[in-house]
């Protein structure tokens, strides 16, 4: 049964559609007649040399009777092969079964002498006979196997005769040779079907391939003609061999022209001349080709009369059958929108949109290329400067001055901009710029002041006369830092002594800024614990009226009993903690002990808390100071809030409302330090405050006016402040003289160490009762001279 079905598997193609089998056929049929005109001579050859040589044994009319029938048959098979010429007959099954059958005749013919002759010649004919069948059936068996029948019947019809030749001549040595004929025969049987099979099956494999050929083909004339890429292919030397129309059409050209053309030297030609980026892509794309390795969305732009568009090309190296590169096919398209987004957005993302100069990232990119980490390096100069007086105008004058300010900074540093160096604006009002070069101390000095000469001119913007300072901080590399971050700390550094110095100057970086970036690091730490730690305490410093003599408030002040610098004041730490945005927590701390401490005192005294702007601007401080009253059972109407001008100036709206709430609250609202800020009273007075507390600057001053200028300034803001319904109460008092200067002037409410420096929490309870009872240093020092008074 499986050999059977071994059997029709060579002979037939399994599962073949009707079509298939025919084109098999035909294959078979053009395949085994190929040979047909020499096979057909060499048997005619063999028939008329068997004829003449051995003629004597048989009647000569017999011979040639057969040789004439053997001429008939192969010339039948001649018309066969002619007929298997014409082009695109097919082959019908009755074809091939007259193939065979003209085989096997022409076999039974050729066996016929042999029969005959075998018994009746001496050995040497008998051995020349011998081979000459074996080798006809052996050739046979190889020419016909594609007809596998035509082979089937050649060897059976050859193989019988030649074996009943051998048993017809009936010798010992005749019946081996029988044997091993019947093998041979039966050998070659098996090969004319293993060759049939194998014909079959390549025939199979190439319909196969020959269909997926067809189908990729109209994919790919589908995807031509309905996507928006098209394909391409090059010859080994990058020459377009494949050329679709819409690749022509994209470049606007012929195809028929383009077919043989180098792919880059067409893409060049489209330009008159190559930008450098365009030279660079195509560079790139050239790199890609020399390669040979597949690549994927390769860029190249691509001049479309006066429209430059940017392709992406996607290509595969091809091979030949010996794994030989011979050239190249793939895909393009256009992806000009998206590379023009793409433009957009690296603008974008490396461009402040306000000044168009360099923004944070594109300067940081810049710096860090400069400065590559463990590489060599190039020495800079690295400047940082920000505007002092940005934050007044932007505020008072409205944002859009504020916007035209920023812009007029950059249109006057960009003309000091030279080759290779980078100007940014890294936001807000700060700006940096990077200088490729070794620079000496005083150099690095010149070139910052140059920086804050360019902006020192006053400029108009919209008719309003501004002048714009500014401080500059300087940091050197590798002589300062050699990482990127590290530079910047130290020009950041170097800034920040600049504005510390008092503004509108330029600092070079030096180690001692280094050691107090440092310690201001070590406190940022430490201050994180403080509050768990219970390290910090509150102080309170008494403010009296002078005309009563009566203590009507304290003001809460805070210090840090560190572990081992000692008691710190606050200047120390909470710069830093509003930095850090730490001054929150450490607020809502100072508030509820504030509360608490103050119920522990005569009702009439309120208690003054200080709030920093980050915590004034912080959503959460209604509800702490709601939450602080609350638990402290105090009321509102006993606290008052010391604010700064920094805090009414960064959101003036959500300042409003804040105040307002605080004092629907019932608390109330003191302006700290009035004077040192640059707002105006009538700015002032748009917001619900209820005190003004004149900085100590101004107190102090008092000592010290010779042309009466300070008092006049002191004397303005306590009238006006009267006639606008506001308290006054002044800070820094320290001497007998200065009490008497305000008294005069209509301040009653004075605080400074004139009557008390702050004071622990566990000494006040004794410091009031001494007060209260007149006796105690401070009161008597205070109120010593009553000529004075
Ligand atoms: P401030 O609100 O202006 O506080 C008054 C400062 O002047 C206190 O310094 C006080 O000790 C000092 N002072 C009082 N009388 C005199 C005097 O006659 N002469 C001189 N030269 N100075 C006097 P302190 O305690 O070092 O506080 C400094 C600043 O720290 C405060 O200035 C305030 O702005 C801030 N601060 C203090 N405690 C807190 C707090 O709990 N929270 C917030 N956010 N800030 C606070
Ligand atoms: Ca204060
Ligand atoms: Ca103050």
């Amino acid at each position: 049964m499986r050999i059977t079905q071994w059997i029709r598997d060579c002979v037939h193609a399994r599962d073949a559609s009707e079509a298939l089998a025919q084109q098999i056929r035909t294959r078979q049929f053009q395949a085994a007649l190929q040979l047909i005109p020499f096979t057909s001579t060499t048997n005619v050859g063999i028939a008329i040399a068997t004829a003449s040589a051995y003629h004597r044994l048989a009647s000569p009319l017999v011979a040639i009777v057969w040789v004439l029938l053997i001429v008939a048959v192969e010339l039948d098979s001649v018309r066969s092969f002619r007929l298997s010429k014409v082009r695109g007959r097919l082959a019908q099954m009755a074809d091939l079964r007259r193939f065979a059958w003209q085989s096997g005749i022409v076999a039974t013919l050729l066996a016929m002498p042999v029969i005959w002759l075998l018994p009746q010649l001496d050995v040497d004919n008998r051995l020349l006979m011998a081979t000459v069948t074996a080798g006809l059936i052996g050739t046979g068996a190889f020419v016909l196997a594609p007809v596998p029948a035509a082979g089937l019947l050649w060897t059976a019809c050859l193989g019988i005769g030649s074996s009943i030749a051998l048993i017809l001549v009936n010798g010992p040595v005749y019946w081996v040779l029988l044997v091993m004929l019947v093998i041979y025969s039966v050998l070659m049987a098996v090969t004319v079907l293993l060759n049939s099979r194998l014909f079959i099956s390549n025939v199979q494999a190439e319909h196969r391939a020959e269909q997926q050929g067809q189908v990729v083909g109209l994919l790919l004339k589908d995807f031509e003609g309905s996507s928006r890429d098209w394909l391409w292919e090059t010859d080994a030397s990058g020459r377009l061999n494949h050329v679709s129309m819409r690749l022509a059409e994209a470049l606007g050209r012929d195809a028929a022209t383009l077919a043989g053309s180098s792919l880059i030297g067409l893409l060049r030609a489209t330009f008159p001349s190559l930008s450098r980026e365009e030279n660079q892509a195509l560079d790139a794309l050239q790199l890609r080709l020399n390669g040979r390795r597949a690549f994927r969305d390769q860029v190249v732009p691509v001049m479309a009369g006066n429209d430059l568009r940017w392709w992406a090309l996607t290509a595969k190296p091809l091979l030949d059958s010996q794994s030989r590169f011979c050239g190249w096919r793939g895909v393009g398209s256009d992806t000009t929108e998206i590379q023009r987004r793409d433009i957009e957005m690296t603008r974008l993302a490396n461009f402040d949109s306000l000044t168009g100069l360099a923004n944070r990232r594109q300067f940081q990119a810049c710096l860090e290329a400069a400065l590559p980490l463990g590489g060599q390096h190039q020495p800079l100069l690295l400047l940082v400067m920000d505007l002092d007086n940005f934050k007044a105008v932007n505020d008072s004058l409205g944002h859009l001055m504020g916007d035209q300010m920023l812009r007029e900074v950059a249109r006057r540093l960009s003309p000091l901009i030279g080759e290779g160096q980078v100007l940014a604006r890294l936001g807000g009002d700060e700006y940096a710029l990077i200088v490729p070069g070794e620079f000496g101390d005083g150099e690095c000095e010149s070139l910052g002041q140059h920086v804050l000469d360019a902006l020192r001119e006053p400029c108009y913007i919209n008719a309003v006369r501004i002048e714009i300072r500014a401080s500059v901080g300087l940091a050197c590399a590798p002589r300062h830092a050699s990482s990127a971050e590290q530079l910047f700390k130290a020009a950041d550094a170097a800034l920040y002594s600049a504005k510390d110095a008092g503004r509108d100057t330029v600092r070079l970086f030096n180690e001692e800024m280094d050691a107090r970036a440092r310690h201001r690091l070590s406190v940022m730490t430490e201050l994180g614990h403080a509050l768990e730690r219970g390290e910090l305490e509150l102080h309170y410093q008494p403010q009296i009226n002078v005309r009563t003599r009566a203590i009507v408030g304290f003001e809460a002040l805070l210090r840090w009993r560190h572990g081992q610098r000692g008691l710190l004041p606050p200047d120390e730490f909470i710069p830093i903690a509003e930095e850090t945005g730490m001054i929150v927590p450490i607020g809502d701390w100072v508030l509820q002990q504030a509360c608490l401490e103050a119920m522990r005192w005569p009702e009439k005294i309120f208690v003054a808390v200080n709030l920093s702007a980050v915590q004034f601007a912080s959503r959460s401080l209604v509800g702490s100071i709601k939450n602080a009253l609350t638990q402290a059972k105090l009321s509102a109407n006993r606290l008052e809030l010391e604010i700064t001008e920094s805090s009414l100036i960064q959101d003036s709206s959500g300042a409003r409302e804040t105040i307002k709430g605080l004092r629907t609250l019932g608390a109330h609202v003191a302006l700290d330090d009035f004077g040192t800020g640059y707002s105006s009273l009538a700015y002032l007075r748009s917001f619900p405050l209820d005190k003004l507390k004149i900085d100590r600057a101004f107190t102090h001053a008092l000592d010290r006016d010779e042309q009466g200028e300070s008092s006049a300034i002191v004397r303005a803001i306590i009238q006006l402040a009267t006639a606008l319904n506001l308290k006054t109460t002044a800070e820094g008092v320290e001497t007998a003289s200065q009490l008497e200067a305000l008294r005069t002037m209509g301040c009653n409410e004075m605080q400074g160490y004139h009557f008390a420096k702050p004071i622990p929490t566990e000494k006040i309870s004794t410091f009031m009762e001494e007060w209260q009872a007149g006796r105690g240093a401070t009161l008597a020092q205070a109120f010593s001279a009553p000529a004075a008074l």
